[in-house]
């Protein structure tokens, strides 16, 4: 008998035991036969159960032959006479349990097949009954499910590697939505944003951005959706407990089945880095000693100047400052001592830092301002702030230490176009200084004015000034432009030191200010005008009115206007004999100076506004305070022929003015033509040089008041 028909008998039998009879019952065994026995991968044993229990092979179906490497040899016998020992009692033991069950039984079943592939089965046993309702047949199915297994496997696998791989990352890993909502947050993002997982997982990851970066990162998400993997740095995220922390942002798709499912939200905690990153720049940009800026620094910010396509041209000042005698200091002291005063050095100079104004230290000590948009004049008057901040004493150790600086400057362009020569020139200027003795300042370039440029020694002067007799007032009449008379005049002070000779109000007002000696000075010129004033009086000029010039930082003394009244009690002075100029800038604090301007007011003392058109006030203040006449600032009058421009303001304040009942004088009139306009224009007042220059009182008497008035 060959395989086939053998086999073919033995399942004729147990089909026409168990099944249908008849001949098309006998076709119907035939196909389900072929199916079981050639169709069907699965495996299908069929087990006669005797006595003992014993379970004998009564039929293998092809699949079953192959992949349990069964022969046909086995047909008949048991488990244990086919079997290796653990196969035959393992399966032994499934097949009586179908007897106890009485029922189907279901294992999972895996083996070697040949002894090296492995096969992974899903059996199922279906007791077949006889006619007395015993087991007599077993029929066992089992489905090779190797490959799903294998495939089941792998993806457990790589389930447990990513959750390795997420949850011990060190960066912080989201994963969400489309729409933002957080599915899952591994440990380190728990770290990172001090949310638990189950916080977090309620939460859109919106919540957990700055604001500022929002619209970025929302940008960024949506265009992961369409499938890129994106990055962006500098991305800020808000902890828990509020702090701001700077992230690096990596997103990724997840894409399944060719589908975007969510996706990866990596956040890197960069705050460190940045602190370094940040620490690194500092460094590299500043001194470490001071804090304040280092060499490289400068060069930076003067190579940045020269060559700025925007800003060329402007003229700036490099000031270069070396302490006098601080090697003996730092020599004598010990190098504690002397970096304790260079910090000193360093944090008196950085007060004058601003957008203007830059401070340096170049090394030792050496230090060097860079000062923006200004001239040779308005540095000469900076430098001299730079010596007051040196005014006062430095201590170490409680013991008081004088330092004096010296100083070159170099004005850019005019001595250097380039950052190494403007080094080069301020250091030269500096080297003069200290050659010719030290404390004091010098341009590289020395101009006619030099003798004013040590503002020591100006300073020094000023200050003794008034003891000396060296200040007077001139006057300067102010003509009523339609009939020639003349009332009024305003009070200029003039300077004249017995070495330095006249020095203008322009360089001594300003050093004046910067030092506090304007009070004094101003407090002087009061005196002085209204002693003058009942000096013209007694000789029989009652109607004359003198201007006297206030500086902002007097107008904001308490005893100014006390003062005011006690010289005019003194001088036994009619109110109406004052007036007061003020600037815009005095005023702009309204809260402050109305109560002055009330109180002045109320001592009959006409206020008038200097420089008209020159500060930045609004005219709303015209209306608010309680002002008598305005000055429109010579500036607009110099080129009121030329410059329409000029010209239209000038004759909108004449109007203005005129408009509001103030009383509107023309300041530095110097020529006839100019006189026409303004006497076209409706000015009622003219001051300047094409009248009069300011005289001594004497001059004004003997010049103008003789002729103007009827004693
Ligand atoms: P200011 O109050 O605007 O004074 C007018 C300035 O213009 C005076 O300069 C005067 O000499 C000048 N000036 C007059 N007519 C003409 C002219 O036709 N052409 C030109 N180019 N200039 C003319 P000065 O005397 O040099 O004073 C300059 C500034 O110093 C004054 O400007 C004022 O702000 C201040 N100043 C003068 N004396 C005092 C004072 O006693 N106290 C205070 N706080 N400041 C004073
Ligand atoms: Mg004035
Ligand atoms: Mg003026």
């Amino acid at each position: 008998m060959d395989f086939e028909e053998r086999d073919m008998t033995h399942m004729n039998q147990f089909l026409s035991n168990v099944l249908v009879e008849g001949k098309a019952g006998q076709r119907m065994q035939k196909i389900i036969f072929d199916i079981i026995f050639q169709h069907i991968q699965d495996m299908v044993f069929v087990m006669k159960v005797e006595k003992g229990p014993l379970f004998r092979y009564l039929f293998i179906n092809e699949a079953g032959m192959q992949k349990a490497n069964l022969s046909l040899e086995v047909i008949g016998k048991t488990f244990q006479e086919v079997l290796p020992m653990n196969r035959a009692s393992m399966l032994q033991q499934k097949y009586e349990k179908i007897l106890k069950v009485n029922g189907v039984v279901k294992f999972d079943d895996h083996f070697f097949y040949n002894g090296q592939y492995e096969v992974y089965g899903e059996t199922i046993l279906t007791p077949i009954y006889s006619d007395v309702n015993e087991i007599s047949f077993v029929v066992g199915v089992t489905r090779d499910v190797t490959e799903r297994t294998l495939e089941n496997k792998k993806i457990a696998r790589n389930e447990q590697r990513y959750h390795s791989i997420v949850d011990n990352n060190l960066d912080a890993i989201f994963m969400i939505n489309p729409l933002g909502k957080i599915l899952e947050a591994n440990p380190a993002a728990v770290m990172l944003t001090g949310y638990s997982e189950k916080q977090m997982t309620s939460r859109s990851i919106y919540d957990l951005i700055h604001d500022a970066d929002l619209d970025k990162i929302k940008g960024l998400i949506e265009k992961t959706c369409s499938g890129y993997s994106l990055e962006t740095l500098d991305c800020r995220v808000t902890h828990s407990k509020g702090q701001q922390l700077i992230v690096h942002i990596k997103t990724a798709p997840i894409v399944i089945h060719g589908e975007i499912d969510g996706l990866f939200v990596i956040l890197k905690d960069l705050s460190e880095q940045a602190k370094n990153m940040e620490l690194i720049k500092y460094m590299a940009f500043h001194d470490q000693l001071t804090g304040l800026y280092n060499r490289r620094t400068l060069l930076e910010h003067l190579n940045a100047h020269i060559y700025s396509p925007v800003k060329n041209s402007q003229e700036f000042a490099l000031i270069s400052i070396d302490l006098d005698r601080f090697k003996h200091l730092n020599d004598t002291l010990g190098h504690l001592a002397g970096d304790e005063i260079l910090k000193g050095v360093a944090s008196r100079l950085s007060q004058l830092q601003n957008n203007q104004c830059y401070v340096y230290r170049i090394g030792g000590d050496e230090f060097n301002i860079l000062l923006l948009n200004t001239t040779r004049k308005a540095a000469g008057i900076f430098v001299s702030k730079v010596f007051t901040l040196f005014s006062q004493s430095f201590y170490f150790n409680s013991q008081e230490y004088f330092i004096s600086p010296s100083i070159g400057i170099s004005m850019y362009p005019l001595d250097g176009r380039d950052a190494e020569m403007l080094i080069k020139n301020a250091d030269e200027a500096l080297f003069r200084v200290k050659e010719r003795g030290k404390a004091h300042y010098q341009f590289y370039r020395t101009d006619m004015n030099s003798v004013f440029t040590n503002v020591v020694t100006l300073e020094t002067q000023l200050r003794k000034a008034i003891e000396k007799g060296e200040l007077c007032l001139f006057y300067q009449p102010q003509v009523n432009v339609r009939n020639g008379e003349v009332k009024s005049c305003e009070a200029l002070l003039r300077w004249k030191n017995k070495d330095l000779g006249y020095i203008p109000p322009s360089v001594f007002i300003p050093l004046a200010e910067d030092t506090g000696l304007i009070i004094s000075i101003g407090y002087w010129v009061i005196e002085q005008a209204c002693s003058q004033l009942k000096r013209w009086n007694d000789q029989g000029y009652l109607d004359i009115r003198v201007a006297i010039n206030i500086s902002p930082k007097q107008f904001q003394q308490p005893n100014l206007v006390p003062f005011i009244e006690w010289a005019m009690e003194k001088y036994q002075i009619a109110p109406a004999s004052l007036e007061i100029e003020i600037t815009e800038g005095a005023m702009r604090d309204t809260n402050e100076t109305i109560p002055i301007l009330i109180k002045l007011k109320k001592l009959g003392i006409s206020i008038a506004v200097d420089d008209f058109g020159t500060g930045y006030s609004s005219l709303s203040y015209l209306k608010q305070f309680p002002i008598d006449g305005l000055k429109i600032d010579q500036s607009f009058i110099k080129d009121i022929l030329t410059d329409a421009k000029d010209a239209a303001i000038t004759t909108t304040i004449i109007h203005l003015g005129k408009s509001l009942g103030l009383e509107v004088i023309a300041e530095g009139v110097e020529n006839q033509l100019q006189k026409d306009v303004l006497l076209a224009a409706g000015c009622h007042k003219i001051q300047g040089y094409y009248y009069s220059r300011p005289i001594p009182a004497d001059e004004l008497e003997s010049q103008v008041f003789m002729s103007h008035h009827s004693k």
